[in-house]
This record gives structure tokens, sequence and C-alpha cells, in this order.
């Protein structure tokens, strides 16, 4: 019961779950729904609003973070690809993800896409479907090509279990989609407001829980955990506030989050699991549910290295999102051989310059074990930020 634990002791408990890549929450929610459909999510933007509404549970697929070793998937995809491709698909090769019965991938960039095809043949009894983003944001074709796309997913999805989603029921996905991000961006608050209070770390584990989770469970969990939170007797230290940066798809291993905040920092912001929060605020509940999961991709969600632009760069969302957040330097920390976020590094660490902040940079991947020369590394940048500050 979470009444009779502490707020440390919950995020423990939500850390065993979050790192079991036997998905024991799919497990749990199978047995109590007979008959009931689990849909994968390779991330970003996987609009969840559409298996919920259906009656079915929404699961992001995130690799197996370094706890399975990779001696299948490798006869099926290149090794020099970014871990979450290899190991995503060594789970499914070591039949770990039957659970299973959609796996939707996004189309972010080329590995993505290989990995749709390379499941599709590989896993014949899985429905497979490749989600194509529009590519011109500005398009006044764009949000109708969107919508098309969303239809096309949900009839997919209702072709599968033979019956069909209801308006109601999108419109009432949506609303527990907005609710749960509301309290997700009470605790985004919390990291920027109070950092002390509210690790990254602690923050990430919480906010994992959601992608593996039905979200009325998850809100509730929010709604008892974010009242612990204020009444924490934390001190504020003498950190610096960082933002992280290229982290959007494959997630960084957890013990790095927690070396760059134990060398000094406060993780005010970053772009960790936009599974839950790709949208600023709320999506509309009122006229053509699908229609405004579509224009809340063009108009409100987060920018990133895989989401096209339109009229507004990259960078410039990426100072605005340093100034809101009264960043003192940025980690760029992206994974190996993830290419949309290693191009993006040279154009923003060019604007950083130009714009004078200070920032560092280094690469991950799942099996990363040890972390002390980046513990260096962030502890001389620390140094010279309060030293140049
Ligand atoms: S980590 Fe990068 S390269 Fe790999 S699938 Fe994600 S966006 Fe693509």
């Amino acid at each position: 019961m979470i009444e009779s634990k502490s707020f440390e002791e919950l995020i423990e408990q939500y850390r065993d779950i979050i790192d079991d890549v036997s998905f024991p929450t799919v497990k749990e929610w199978k047995s109590k729904h007979a008959g009931g459909k689990v849909v994968g999510m390779f991330p970003v933007y996987t609009p969840l609003e559409l298996p919920h509404a259906m009656g079915m549970l929404p699961v992001g697929l995130f690799g197996a973070g370094g706890r399975v070793e990779i001696d299948h998937a490798d006869s099926r995809i290149q090794s020099f690809v970014c871990s979450i491709a290899r190991s995503t698909l060594e789970l499914g090769l070591r039949d770990m993800t039957k659970d299973f019965d959609v796996l939707w991938f996004p189309s972010i960039c080329d590995v993505a896409r290989n990995l749709s095809g390379i499941w599709s043949s590989n896993f014949p009894n899985q429905q497979v479907s490749y989600i194509h983003f529009p590519q011109n944001m500005t398009s006044p074709a764009a949000i109708t090509h969107y919508r098309t796309e969303l239809r096309r997913l949900l009839s997919n999805l209702e072709e599968l279990d033979g019956k069909k989603a209801t308006g109601a029921a999108i419109v009432s996905s949506i609303q527990a989609y907005n609710q749960n991000r509301a309290l997700c961006e009470q605790l985004y608050a919390i990291k920027r407001d109070t950092p002390w209070l509210l690790s990254t770390y602690e923050a990430y584990v919480l906010l994992r829980l959601a992608t593996m989770t039905p979200v009325e469970e998850h809100t509730r969990i929010l709604q008892d955990i974010l009242p612990m939170i204020a009444t924490r007797n934390r001190k504020p230290r003498d950190y610096v506030r960082v933002m992280i940066e290229g982290s959007f798809c494959e997630q960084p291993p957890l013990e790095l989050i927690q070396v760059i905040e134990e060398a000094g920092c406060y993780i005010v912001d970053d772009d960790l699991l936009m599974h839950t929060r790709w949208f600023h605020g709320d999506v509309m509940t009122n006229g053509d549910p699908l229609l405004a999961l579509a224009e809340s991709y063009i108009h409100q969600s987060r920018y990133s290295s895989v989401r096209h632009y339109g009229n507004k760069p990259r960078k410039e969302q990426f100072v605005q999102k340093i100034r809101a957040g009264k960043v003192d330097g940025v980690i760029f920390n992206a994974p190996k051989f993830c290419e949309p976020a290693l191009l993006d590094y040279v154009v923003l660490k060019d604007e950083l310059e130009k714009q004078g902040i200070a920032y560092l940079a280094f690469e991950y991947e799942e099996k990363m074990g040890v972390f002390e020369s980046i513990r260096t590394q962030v502890e001389t940048f620390v140094e010279s930020v309060l030293f140049f500050s």
C-alpha cells in the first residue's frame, strides 16, 4: 500500500518494476483482462490514446537497458546501430515480447524504419504498423495527413479486436492522458523550481512507470506521491542548474543520471521519456478527437531531433527552454550511433557558443558499466560553470 511506505521506499519499489525486462505489469494486466490486447510502442510520439480507447494497454518499448546479452539480434540488424534497436529486437527473439499483440514503430529515423520491417518478417503473429508522421509541418495538408494516419492505426486495432472505438471512448482517453500529463508536468515544475526536493533519478523512475502501467493507475500513483514530495526535508545545495539534451529516444543508464547529479548538478530540464509528455498542455476534447490529436502533434508537441519543426527552428526552441529553466549549462547526452541526436548536436552546440552558454557532451550505450570518467568530466564542468558565473 502506498500510504504505508516512504517516498524513498516507493521509488525503490518502482525501480525494481522498471528494471524487470520480463514486463511484469503487462503480465499482470493480461491476467486481469482475458483476451485483452497489448500494444508495444517504440519511441517517440506514439499516440497512446488510440489503444487506450480500444480498451488495450499501450506499453513503451525502450530496449533492454543492458540487462540482456545481444546473442541473436546481430544476425538480423547491423551491430553499428543504437542499443535500443538491437536490444528491443533481442527481447523479441528471446520470446520476451510474446505478450505484445501489436507493435508500432514511428517514422523517426532509418533505424526505426528498418526495425519495423525486420519485426514484420520475424514475428508474423504480431500486428506491426509503421507510423508516417507529417514531414512538412507548415503544409495545410499536414493535419489532414496525420489524422488519416491515426484513423488507419485505429482501424488496424479495430480489425484485430473485432470491434469499433467510439468517438466518446477516444475523447475519454484523451481526457485520461490530459490529466496524467498535467501531473507529469507538476513533477517537472518541482524539478525546475525546487530541484533539491526531487532528483531527476526519482522523477525518471516515476515517469518510466507510466510507460508500462495503465494510465489511470499511474495517475493515482502521482496523485498520492506528489504531496509526499512537498514534505521532504531536503535543503538546497550549491549545485549548478543543467539541462540534458539528446536522450529523447534510447534512454541512458539510470546510473549515468545519478552520476551527473552526484557530481553537483540539478538537472532542471531534459528530453528524457517523451512517451507520455510529448504535448504541451491539453489536447482539445471538443469536436473530432482524431483531428484534435493531429492538431496537437503539429502545434503542441515538444521539439526533438526526430520531429520536423515547421516555422520555429529547433535551436530557437532549445534556447527558449534553456532560458525558461534558468539553466547554467547544457549536457549533451546522446546514444551512440543515434544519427538524429548527433547531427543536431552540431547545430545546437554552435548556438550555445553564440549565446555564451557552457556545455559538455558525451555518448552512452545500454551496456555501459563504468561511469568514473564521466563523473570526472561533469565535476570539472561544474567547477568551470561555478568559476565563470
Ligand atoms: S536512438 Fe536514435 S537512431 Fe536509434 S532508433 Fe532512436 S532516434 Fe533512431
